[in-house]
C-alpha cells in the first residue's frame, strides 16, 4: 500500500502492535536493550536485524520511528538523526570525504555552514571550491578535480531565497561520478523533495520547518540509495569492518553488506556510534509531534508570507523584498518547475534605510519575535549581518546582499493581516512616522 505525504507524516514507520499498541509512538528514555542471546546480540552488532535495539548512541526505538518517517517521506533508503542541523552537515560532508578531499559549494549558505566550509573543515583535510552562483554548471565543472568528492547546495538559500538546479546539478556530478548533497532545511519534505529531482544525499535542520515549534534542535541525513560508490574514489565503503565480521562471510565491507545503504550504515556505524551527535528520544518525539502538522503548518505560512511578501513590495520606505515565490526573478522557472506549493516561510527585505532604521524597526516590532531562528509557529524577524551572518566576511555578505539594511523574516501561523500591521507599525517608526 502506498500512501500520499499527508497520510505517511502521521503513520510512515510505526507498528502500534509492536509497542503495547500505544497509538502515539512512545518516549524509550532507556540507554540499553535486553540482547536476550547471544545469537540475537551477533546479529544486532552487525546492524542487521532490521528491530533489533542494542544501545542508544547506536539506535533507539523512538529515533528510529523519526528517521523511518523522514526517509519515507523524502523517499529515500534510510536516514540518521543527530543532534543538530549542523551535525548532521559535519558528519555527510566527513562521511563522503572522509580522509580528505574537496567539495564545491556556493558561498551563499547557513553561515554556521560557510563558517565551517571556510575555516574548520579545512584543517582536517577537507577544502572548499565556492562558486559564486552554483546553477553556473560550466563554472561548477571547472571546478571538478580528481579528488572532488561532492557538490553541495541549500535547495532555497538563506536569507536571499536563491534557488539551486537540483536536476541540473546532479546530472552534472553524476557525470563525473560525485553525490550531489542538498542542505533542504529551508523548504521542509513538505515543499520539495531532492532526492526525486536525482540528488543523492539530502541534510536538514529539522530545528526549523520540521519540528515546527522552535523547542528542539536536531537534524537528519538522508540517503537516497541510488549513487553508484566508486571504489578507488570513496574506499571507506570498500574496506572491512571489524563490526561487519560473521563466519564465512569474505567481503565485510559496508558496500557488501549494506549495497545501496551503504553511505547511511557506514555515517550510522563510523560517524554517529563513534562521534556521538546522537539526538535523545525526546527530541526525537518533540520532531515527531511537530511532523504530524507539517503540511497544515507550512501551507498557511507559505500563504501569509506571500501576503507579507506583497505588502512590503508596496511600502514606500521597502528598496526590494527577496522572495523568489513572488516570481519577479530570472528564476522563475525553477520556482514554477520544483516549488508548486511554494518556496517556503522564510524571506528577506532592504529598507531605504541603514542600520539605525533596522535597529528602530527591530525594537519596535511588538507581534513578531526579535531572534536568530526560523521554521517556528511564531512569526520572526533579525537583521543577518549583525547576527545570523555575522561570521559572514564583509566582503562576501556585501555580494550576497547581505547588507545593513536587509532584515530577515520567518512566517508562523498568526494572523495575516496582524503581521501586516505589526510590520507597518514598526516601520512607520524606524522612519520616525
Ligand atoms: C539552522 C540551519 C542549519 C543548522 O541547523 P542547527 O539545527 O541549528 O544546527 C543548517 N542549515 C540551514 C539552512 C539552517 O537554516
Amino acid at each position: 500500500m502506498s500512501n500520499s505525504f499527508d497520510t505517511n507524516k502521521i503513520h510512515s514507520g510505526y507498528q502500534p502492535e509492536k509497542h503495547n499498541y500505544s497509538a502515539t509512538v512512545p518516549i524509550y528514555q532507556n540507554v540499553a536493550f535486553d540482547l536476550h542471546d547471544t545469537e540475537r546480540a551477533d546479529e544486532i552488532a552487525r546492524g542487521e536485524l532490521a528491530d533489533g535495539f542494542i544501545y542508544s548512541r547506536a539506535n533507539n526505538p523512538t529515533v528510529d520511528v523519526f528517521e523511518k518517517r523522514i526517509a519515507e517521506l523524502d523517499g529515500g533508503v534510510g536516514a540518521v538523526a543527530v543532534s543538530s542541523g549542523m551535525a548532521a552537515i559535519t558528519y555527510a560532508i566527513l562521511n563522503v570525504a572522509e580522509g580528505g578531499g574537496r567539495i564545491i559549494a556556493p558561498p551563499d549558505i547557513y553561515g554556521a555552514t560557510l563558517d565551517e566550509f571556510r575555516t574548520l573543515l579545512p584543517k582536517f583535510g577537507i577544502n572548499f571550491d565556492f562558486a559564486e552562483d552554483i546553477n553556473d554548471f560550466e563554472a561548477v565543472e571547472k571546478l571538478i578535480q580528481p579528488d572532488t568528492k561532492a557538490i553541495y547546495a541549500e535547495s532555497v538559500s538563506n536569507p536571499i531565497t536563491n534557488i539551486a538546479d537540483v536536476a541540473k546539478l546532479a546530472e552534472l556530478a553524476h557525470k563525473h561520478d560525485i553525490p550531489l548533497i542538498i542542505d533542504n532545511t529551508f523548504p521542509t519534505p513538505y515543499l520539495f523533495n531532492p532526492l526525486k529531482y536525482g540528488a543523492d544525499i539530502v541534510v536538514y535542520s529539522s530545528t526549523k520547518g520540521i519540528s515546527g515549534h522552535g523547542n528542539v534542535v536536531s537534524g537528519l541525513i538522508i540517503d537516497g540509495g541510488n549513487f553508484k560508490w566508486r571504489k578507488d574514489k570513496f574506499p571507506q565503503f570498500y574496506e572491512p569492518e571489524i563490526t561487519l565480521n560473521k563466519k564465512g562471510r569474505e567481503d565485510t565491507s559496508f558496500a557488501a553488506v549494506f549495497a545501496e545503504k551503504a553511505f547511511i550504515a557506514h555515517l550510522r556505524t563510523k560517524y554517529l556510534r563513534l562521534m556521538g551527535g546522537v539526538l535523545s528520544p525526546f527530541s526525537a518525539y518533540l520532531d515527531l509531534l511537530g511532523l504530524e502538522t507539517i503540511s497544515e503548518r507550512i501551507s498557511k505560512e507559505v500563504a501569509t508570507s506571500l501576503k507579507i511578501a506583497h505588502f512590503l513590495e508596496e511600502n514606500i520606505h521597502v528598496e526590494h523584498v527577496f522572495h523568489s515565490g513572488l516570481l519577479n526573478t530570472p528564476q522563475k522557472d525553477l520556482v514554477k518547475k520544483y516549488y508548486p506549493k511554494g518556496i517556503g516561510t522564510i524571506f528577506s527585505f532592504k529598507l531605504k534605510g541603514d542600520k539605525k532604521n533596522v535597529v528602530r524597526l527591530l525594537n519596535s516590532v511588538q507581534t513578531f519575535t526579535y531572534l536568530p531562528n526560523v521554521g517556528d509557529n511564531r512569526s520572526l524577524i533579525v537583521n543577518p549581518s549583525g547576527i545570523t551572518h555575522r561570521e559572514v566576511p564583509e566582503d562576501e555578505r556585501r555580494k550576497q546582499n547581505i547588507s545593513d539594511n536587509l532584515v530577515r523574516l520567518s512566517i508562523g501561523l498568526e494572523d495575516a493581516n496582524d503581521l501586516i500591521a505589526d510590520l507597518e507599525q514598526a516601520i512607520n517608526k524606524a522612519f520616525g512616522e
